[in-house]
């Protein structure tokens, strides 16, 4: 959904009240897909393995992307905001790809805007030079 609003999986009414939350999952079982799998969209290794199991299966295959989205106010999803070691960053803005609004270039290197960020990791699981950490690390000297 795009514009927020509530559906059968969100497990609220359009009005607001709570509602059986429909299965997706079940859904699609009945629809005779077989292969079926839910995966945490924040979680890339998890994610990319669904991607490929479902591109190597000769029938039709369902990937659900579980997770809370980030926009919606009844959802407390802000977790400590991460922060580009300048140090070990290579610059190779990989990290880009991630393709998140908090992540912006500056100078030739790739920062990231703290009230934007909520903390989700998913930049930080594609740079692979672990230059990508909470600030929480950092102010207790670990980065
Ligand atoms: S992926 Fe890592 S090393 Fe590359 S620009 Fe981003 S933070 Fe720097
Ligand atoms: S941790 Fe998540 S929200 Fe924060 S900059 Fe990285 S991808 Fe964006």
């Amino acid at each position: 959904m795009t514009g927020h609003q509530e559906n059968p999986g969100s497990g609220f009414t359009l009005s607001g009240s709570p509602a059986r939350e429909a299965q997706l999952a079940d859904v699609a079982r009945a629809l005779g897909i077989e292969m079926v799998r839910t995966v945490d969209p924040f979680n890339l290794s998890e994610v990319r393995e669904a991607i490929e199991a479902a591109m190597s299966n000769p029938g039709p295959s369902v990937i659900i992307a579980r997770g809370p989205c980030a926009l919606l106010k009844r959802l407390q999803v802000k977790r400590p905001a991460y922060a580009v070691d300048q140090e070990t960053c290579r610059k190779c803005r990989a990290c880009l790809r991630a393709a998140c609004p908090a992540l912006y270039v500056e100078d030739g290197n790739v920062q990231i805007d703290a009230d934007v960020c909520l903390g989700c990791g998913v930049c930080s699981q594609v740079c692979q030079f672990d230059s990508i950490r909470p600030i929480r690390a950092a102010e207790d000297g670990e980065m």
